[in-house]
């Protein structure tokens, strides 16, 4: 069995770290041609020469943009018109989480949570659906995670907006079935990714805990999860969170939309 996906394009935005550029280099190993965003340059022109290695240069396409501006991604999506004439798979990537509980949260940094989590989608879907439309078997993914249904106070605004998201991608895929565009999400427990390592580098977990003085990364890794109880005993890496999304895009998963598949190494506790 093949994923189908050679001579196929895919739009991966935050695709010059983590679990994106995990998903980049899964798709281009599977024959298609990639086209990545990100908003900084340094760390994009850094994937897309990694990138490039596996398929070679004409396979990928980098576009530095932040998801966030509209005219932007326009400008993104027409890019990869020019260069690739189609786009066949999206995967709504882009983003990050926000540490921050009820009495610390301001009504701005709802806001900001509220725009990355429902305009990271709106935008690169509103910007690349004529051409997912015009693919025939068009699909979006969108990474989005575990929190959605199962929220933690140290994350409220990221698990309420990402709950809300869930919501936003099943009216999507009805309203997108008949142009025959499936929407779908990974859900995401913990993944070992750019995120995670900025948060061992900042000394201080999600919750606000201290991560102990001489403490290695694997060390803290392995601690946390022991700490957050995941059955498998250790995060996931981005390849285990592309595996996912590369099948949700892939025509493999032909007659799934409006579904989820989490990633959270058995963490996730409702049935
Ligand atoms: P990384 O920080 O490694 O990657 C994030 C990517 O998104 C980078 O390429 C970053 O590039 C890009 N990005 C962030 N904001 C924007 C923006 N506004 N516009 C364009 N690009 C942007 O993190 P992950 O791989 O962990 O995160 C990928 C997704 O998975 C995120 O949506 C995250 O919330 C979600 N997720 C991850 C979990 C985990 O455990 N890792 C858990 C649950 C969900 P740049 O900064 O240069 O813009």
């Amino acid at each position: 069995m093949t994923t189908q996906m050679t001579g196929k394009v895919a739009v991966v935005t935050g695709g010059s770290s983590g679990i994106g550029f995990a998903t980049a280099e899964a798709f281009l190993r599977e024959g298609a041609r990639v086209a990545i965003c990100g908003r900084s340059q340094e760390t994009l022109d850094a994937a897309a020469s990694e990138l490039a290695r596996i398929a070679g240069p004409d396979q990928v396409f980098a576009y530095t943009c932040d998801v966030l501006e509209e005219e932007a991604v326009q400008a993104f999506a027409t890019s990869v018109g020019d260069r690739f004439g189609r786009c066949d798979a999206l995967v709504c990537n882009a983003g990050q989480a926000r540490t921050s509980n009820f009495s610390n949260t301001s009504d701005q940094d709802w806001r900001d949570e509220f725009e990355l989590k429902f305009f990271s989608v709106l935008r690169p879907v509103r910007a690349f659906i004529d051409m997912l439309e015009g693919s025939g078997a068009g699909a979006i993914v969108c990474t989005s995670a575990m929190l959605a249904r199962a929220p933690e106070p140290f994350l409220i605004a990221t698990g309420a907006t990402r709950a809300g998201q869930l919501n936003l991608l099943k009216s999507l895929s009805k309203e997108f079935a008949p142009k025959n565009i499936r929407v779908n999400a990974v859900l995401i427990g913990l993944v070992d990714s750019g995120q995670w390592s900025r948060r061992f580098e900042s000394g201080e977990g999600p919750d606000g805990s201290k991560i102990p003085i001489g403490l290695s990364k694997e060390d803290w890794f392995i601690e946390l999860a022991k700490s957050r109880h995941i059955p498998l005993g250790r995060l996931g890496t981005p390849t285990e969170a592309a595996n996912a999304i590369l099948f949700f895009a892939s025509p493999m998963a032909s007659y799934i939309t409006g579904e989820t598949i989490e990633v959270t190494g058995g963490q996730a506790r409702n049935v």
